[in-house]
């Protein structure tokens, strides 16, 4: 639970926070904005690039997949005037600290904290409230917490912080729903007309896509034989007796009774029994639908989950800058340009759940981790996806997973990890237990309890993965205890 005074301190730092940058657009002062490369981190970018925008501040946003020597030598040759850091920074405060210390910096992050915050940076981040960043709010929730002490009209970009939140996966209330301070979020982006709420089946393209295609598209959860199986899924449509047709037209979710409905979700949830799924999973595929009624109908834009997994696919094939432009309104050109982009990324992550499915070894299960071994073969931008889907399918969720491949020009494998709701809960933390093993072996990681990353040297790889294998069964049986 999130109290109303926990809030309110939160927004007390957002509007310090605001008053900063005010001070620094009036001086016509270059903005360097810094964000992370997912659906939240394009999200919050776009957020804070509308609010410069419409201050007549100048501005520029870099875009990046984490924060490395790199991004901290960049900085430092450009002596940006203020830098704002968004859905990144409070994770690698004693990174940033060593070169940037002197700089006027501004962190909006929901991440846990490590480190220690220099006296010139200005941070706002819910863990300092006691507010749980993996959950109840996520980093474009931040950033549009100054947006609106910035502005309060600034209220018409609320829709933007439910997008990033449902990509981040924080629906974790009942029906799939956004809780905590992203409740607040939602309540303004409804007041301000651009957001509906209804509850019904979640597969993915409900007004967009004939049945059987949303049935193949939907990952989350990911259901064996139905999630990327286009051929099969119009055949267990047509096994239950599921007109796919109009006359001639495909009929999409939106066009079924509720009686047919209520028929494909008891097939669903029997097909996913089947497959020894517990009934807490076929639950996830009802639950709150979160319609931008601002957008086109008809167009991927309309449902905010789609929106995220159209932000994530530019970040992740390489095309962040076209994610931040959709959230500071471009259409036209832009919306057909992130729909060959989004069956890119589609298309990728078939093929590599394929690969992993080809031979047993390909997803190993240790002690108390599965591995998932990438290899060269998936690509490192699409590892964060894969481990994502692979963790609503395992057949056994009490343990974490670690997905990770191989970068060769930087000699270096990318890991992802991904644990249950409920191993959480326990006590478990992914971030502390990626953070401990990659620096043990020369690298970098954290991130949340739930969700984690991190780089390591390739030729560490196998120790790395068999040290986090024993850190997670020493923790796992102290929880026990
Ligand atoms: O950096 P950031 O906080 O934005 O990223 C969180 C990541 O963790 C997202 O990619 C999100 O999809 C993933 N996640 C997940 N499972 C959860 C929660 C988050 O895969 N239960
Ligand atoms: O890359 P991936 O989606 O797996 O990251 C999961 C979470 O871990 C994200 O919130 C990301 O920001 C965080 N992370 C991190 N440090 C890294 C890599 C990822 O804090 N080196
Ligand atoms: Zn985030």
């Amino acid at each position: 639970m999130v109290t109303k005074k926990q809030v309110e301190s939160l927004q007390k730092d957002a509007l310090k926070v605001s008053k900063l940058i005010l001070e620094y657009v009036e001086e016509d002062a270059v903005i360097h904005v810094t964000s992370h490369l997912d659906a939240d981190g394009l999200a919050a970018a776009g957020i804070i690039g509308k609010s410069l925008k419409k201050l007549g501040g100048l501005f520029r946003i870099r875009i990046e997949r984490w924060i490395d020597e790199r991004v901290v030598n960049e900085l430092v040759a450009e002596k940006p005037s203020l830098t704002i850091f968004t859905d990144l920074g409070s994770g690698y405060l004693d990174l940033l600290s060593k070169k940037l210390s002197n700089l006027p910096i501004i962190i909006l992050d929901h991440h846990p904290i490590v480190g220690k915050l220099p006296q010139t940076f200005i941070q706002v981040n819910p863990h300092i409230h006691e507010i749980d960043g993996s959950r109840d709010i996520s980093g474009s929730g931040v950033a549009y917490l100054v947006a609106k002490a910035l502005d309060e009209t600034n209220k018409n970009l609320a829709h933007l912080a439910v997008v990033g939140a449902l990509g981040d996966l924080q629906d974790k209330y009942a029906k799939r729903g956004l809780g905590g301070v992203n409740k607040n979020i939602v309540e303004d982006a409804v007041n301000t007309g651009y957001l509906t709420l209804e509850t019904d089946l979640l597969l993915f393209g409900r007004e967009t896509r004939p049945i059987h295609k949303a049935l193949a598209y939907t990952m989350n959860p990911f259901i064996p034989d139905i999630s990327g199986q286009e051929d099969k899924s119009l055949a267990f449509l047509i096994n239950l007796k599921i007109k796919p047709k109009q006359e001639d037209k495909w009929r999409t979710l939106r066009d079924l009774s509720e009686k047919e409905k209520q028929e494909l979700f008891s097939a669903l949830a029997s097909h996913l029994a089947s497959k020894a799924f517990s009934s807490d999973v076929a639950l996830t595929l009802i639950g709150n639908v979160y319609t931008l009624t601002r957008e086109e109908p008809w167009t991927a834009l309309r449902n905010a989950r789609e929106f995220a997994s159209l932000l994530n696919a530019t970040g992740r094939m390489g095309k962040p800058s076209l994610g931040v432009a959709l959230c500071m309104g471009e259409r036209g050109e832009a919306l057909k340009q992130v729909n060959a982009v989004l069956e890119e990324n589609r298309r990728t992550i078939a093929k590599c759940l394929n690969w992993l499915n080809e031979k047993p070894n390909r997803i190993q299960e240790l002690n108390s981790i599965y591995v998932v071994r990438g290899d060269n073969f998936i690509d490192e931008k699409v590892i964060s996806a894969i481990a994502s889907i692979l963790s609503t399918n395992l057949p056994k969720p009490e343990k974490p997973l670690f997905a990770f491949s191989v970068i060769p020009i930087e000699n270096a494998a990318k890991i992802s990890a991904r644990a249950s709701v409920r191993l959480v809960n326990k006590g478990l933390n992914l971030g502390d237990i990626l953070r401990v093993a990659s620096e043990k072996f020369s690298g970098r990681g954290g991130g949340h309890n739930i969700a984690a990353g991190a780089q390591v040297p390739i030729e560490h790889i196998e120790s790395f993965l068999s040290f986090v294998d024993k850190l997670v069964t020493d923790k796992l049986r102290e929880l026990t205890q």
